[in-house]
């Protein structure tokens, strides 16, 4: 028997959230009712608002709304076509910070995009489209190729365009910004686009046959000066000097779709864990903080933002859990970014908690958790612990909507993040703190992530000579 001193608590947070239905109706609200909320939209902010008074209503003290801007980013018309060896329009989308253009080219097929291929091609791509897919782990790659970097592979090589292939048949394109460095001046250098693996598969047909294919490319889509919300909310706590424990999760989807799994799943069951924990937390020492994210689909904005805004405070940061699409992710797991000494309160939790999840340690540059993580605050997230190689389904196209999304994930995923948060803002042994600029570059320089990071050193080196 492992003593819980928290199970009165437990059982009141636990037996609410399954028995209400409440992140049911609010992913209702939030995906049937204002769509994608894709970053700088009107449904965007109106996603923010109703959040914002959802929480008042929980009755949480502290609930704000804290403005970014940027240069935001609004698909317009796009046309395709196949000039040689035949004469044939193909459906696309333009990816989010894609520039508008009129452009023909040949293509070049870099395979699934690893960084071998597309060095070994580098001289063939100046001046054409680079032609790839979503594999996520190409052929002789350890680790995740991201779109991002795909597409900055294809621009330092000099290709004209970037064409991304979805490699999940019957899902049509998959979507995914392609913006620069600097999160806030919104235009990428060259044109990006994705097709459905089936007409990806067409080309590449044409191209065995005919040995070139020659694509014209016309689009119209447009920057903006733009304005998004992060939404802050806190239970404070009762020390003078009280650290803060912070779950986080974006709400913006991708304007193709509903963003029900990604982020929605994971933004829901936060609303939720804030909800229970204000109904039947004691008054704690420390404070929770509840963060609902804008504008990450298009360059983690909202978190980088509220970093940079709130440098002074970061030192109160005990830990900072993310739950980016955490109501959709199976089996969920802790994932720690490199907090090895972290694993023994998880491990305590999970025991008083009567749970079996798995705690390790990974790091990704792709989800709010990043700019926390290198700002050296102590971060993790609900993911997987395997490793998934197979890529995001679903995820990214028109076809992440509420019917993938269910009641029991959302509910496990609050109970889970509430839970926890609970005994983080209770522990008076917290054995993490903030690391200093040299150890969060240690931790970056470590062979795992080295290649990646020498690679983005190379892009932020041709974006500050290539752009004014
Ligand atoms: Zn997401």
């Amino acid at each position: 028997m492992t003593n819980n001193p928290f199970l009165e608590i437990d059982r009141l947070i636990v037996g609410d959230i399954y028995t209400s239905n409440e992140v049911q109706d609010n992913l209702l609200v939030l995906c049937d009712g204002l769509g994608s909320r894709f970053a700088g939209s009107p449904e965007e902010k109106e996603a923010a608002e109703f959040m914002a008074g959802k929480l008042s209503e929980y009755g949480l003290p502290v609930v704000g709304l804290e403005a970014i801007t940027y240069t935001g980013w609004k698909r317009g018309e796009v046309r395709l076509e196949i000039v040689e060896p035949v004469q044939r329009t193909i459906p696309c989308i333009t990816l989010p910070h894609s520039p508008p253009v009129d452009l023909t080219a040949d293509i070049v097929d870099v395979g699934d995009g690893s960084p071998a291929t597309f060095a070994a091609k580098a001289d063939e791509l100046r001046g054409k489209f680079a032609f790839t897919n979503s594999v996520t782990f190409p052929q002789g790659s350890r680790r995740w190729v991201h779109r991002h970097e795909k597409y900055n592979r294809a621009m330092l090589a000099g290709a004209a365009g970037f064409i991304f292939v979805n490699h999940y048949p019957g899902f049509g394109p998959a979507t995914g910004s392609i913006g620069p460095d600097d999160p806030y001046s919104g235009e990428a250098l060259i044109p990006g686009i994705s097709v459905s693996m089936e007409n990806g598969a067409y080309i590449q047909r044409l191209l065995k046959q005919h040995g070139r294919v020659r694509l014209h490319l016309t689009s119209s889509d447009e920057y903006f000066p733009a304005t998004s919300w992060n939404v802050i909310a806190e239970q404070p706590g009762q020390l003078e000097n009280a650290g803060v424990v912070m779950l986080g999760c974006h709400y913006d989807g991708h304007d193709i779709a509903q963003g029900a799994a990604d982020p929605m799943s994971g933004a829901v069951a936060l609303m939720d864990a804030a909800r229970v924990l204000t109904a039947y937390a004691p008054p704690l020492p420390h404070t929770i903080r509840f963060a609902l994210w804008s504008a990450e689909e298009i360059g983690l904005l909202g978190s980088t933002q509220y970093v940079i805004d709130h440098d002074a405070d970061l030192d109160k940061i005990r830990f900072y859990l993310n739950m980016d699409m955490a109501g959709a992710i199976s089996p969920k797991d802790i994932v720690l970014n490199v907090w090895p000494e972290l694993e023994r309160p998880f491990s305590e939790y999970r025991d008083q908690m009567a749970l079996t999840f798995g705690i390790g340690q990974s790091l990704n540059a792709h989800s709010d958790h990043y700019p926390f993580m290198l700002a050296g605050v102590p971060t993790g997230g609900i993911g997987s612990l395997e490793v998934n190689t197979s890529g995001r389904g679903y995820g990214h196209t028109m076809f992440d909507t509420v019917d993938k999304v269910e009641r029991r994930g959302m509910r496990e995923a609050a109970a889970l993040s509430a839970r926890l948060a609970l005994r983080m803002a209770a522990d008076d042994g917290w054995p993490a703190g903030r690391r200093s600029q040299t150890a969060v570059q240690a931790v970056l320089d470590s062979p795992e992530y080295r290649e990646e990071q020498e690679f983005n050193a190379q892009v932020k080196a041709y974006l500050a000579a290539n752009t004014q």
